[in-house]
């Protein structure tokens, strides 16, 4: 018998996933019967332009369970999250890659986990398959870093792949700011947090939609929001300069005009530009530092929704 008293809602955000759409659903629903608890599916189209959005339409058809949200045009995965999070009417919700690097059969784990008294389930990744060595290994160090210069605890090297009940959705969903790092703001909120570990496996079919390039801007986007180090960073390299070449001063003028010492006639030159190049460098790696921040000010009082609805069969 199904357990009709509780709902799971899964959301998949997916960008152009055409091939890995039905299947998802198929591994979703075989877990749903093995484990007798009801599943809703979330489906929210981040503007694709295959023919995916058709065949979550034809999955509506004959399942009643299957929901889905059209973007305007493409939002971003974190916003694509969001939406989920705002929509779902689950008793829970669990979030998980359309391309099935996150195997549909762990949701169990992440139910379990549930059921034991966490408001948070993480799935944190022991292993993943089929990725770049790059990606990998930045991956790897991010993680790490960021764990260190954020003020909240954060699980390390868990992706977007988690279980989250209704009173942490509800908190998610009264966090109104447009830079969304979720793996931030999941553990921002606090609650009971826990975690399982799963092998990523290598995406079934399609390419993936976080070149390197993209997970980098993701990587700055969630220090950004979670960290003032860099900051604070800026301080101190600032007074660290000034302290060091105030005492190279002092030395310079006390050696030439005391201690005579013979310097050869292009040093100064030498020496010279390497300080401007230098010191101007700095300068501007810090004013890029500044101004990530201040865009983000800038975005947040612009106060634009976070997504655009195109079409959707929710009620
Ligand atoms: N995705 C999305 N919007 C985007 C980029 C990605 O909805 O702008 C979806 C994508 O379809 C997939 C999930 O987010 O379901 C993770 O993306 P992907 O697998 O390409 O990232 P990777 O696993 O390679 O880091
Ligand atoms: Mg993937």
């Amino acid at each position: 018998m199904t357990d009709k008293s509780q709902l799971i809602t899964i959301i998949i955000p997916f960008l152009n996933e055409e091939e890995n759409l039905p299947i998802i659903y198929s591994r979703c629903e075989n877990v749903s019967n093995k484990i007798h608890i009801q599943f809703e599916y979330l489906f929210i189209d981040d503007g694709s332009s295959d023919k995916s959005i058709e065949i979550v339409k034809n999955l509506t058809l004959k399942n009643n369970n299957v929901k889905y949200i059209q973007f305007s045009r493409n939002f971003g995965h974190q916003k694509a999250i969001t939406a989920g999070l705002k929509y779902c009417s689950g008793d829970a919700a669990i979030i998980i890659d359309a391309d099935l690097q996150d195997p549909p059969e762990e949701i169990e784990n992440l139910i379990n986990k549930w059921k034991q008294g966490f408001d948070v389930v993480h799935a944190v990744r022991s292993k993943r398959k089929g990725e770049p060595r790059i990606k990998k290994v930045f991956a790897h160090i991010f993680y790490r870093i960021m764990s260190r210069i954020t003020e909240i605890h954060m699980t390390v090297d868990s992706g977007d792949f988690r279980l989250i009940n209704r009173k942490a959705i509800d908190a998610l969903n009264s966090m109104p700011e447009q830079h969304r790092y979720m793996r931030g703001l999941a553990a921002w909120i606090g609650f009971n947090q826990g975690y399982i570990n799963y092998v990523r496996d290598a995406r079934l079919s399609g390419k993936t939609k976080y070149p390197f390039i993209k997970s980098l801007s993701l990587a700055l986007n969630a220090i950004t929001s979670f960290s003032g180090t860099p900051l604070r960073i800026i301080f101190y390299l600032g007074n660290f300069l000034c302290l060091i070449s105030l005492a190279v001063a002092i030395y310079v003028f006390v050696a030439w005009n005391f201690i005579e010492q013979k310097i050869p006639a292009h040093a100064g030159t030498t020496y010279l530009t390497l300080a401007i190049f230098f010191v101007s460098g700095l300068q501007m790696l810090c004013m890029g530092i500044l101004s990530q921040y201040i865009r983000r000010v800038f975005d947040e009082i612009k106060n634009r929704p976070l997504f655009i609805i195109k079409d959707t069969n929710i009620k």
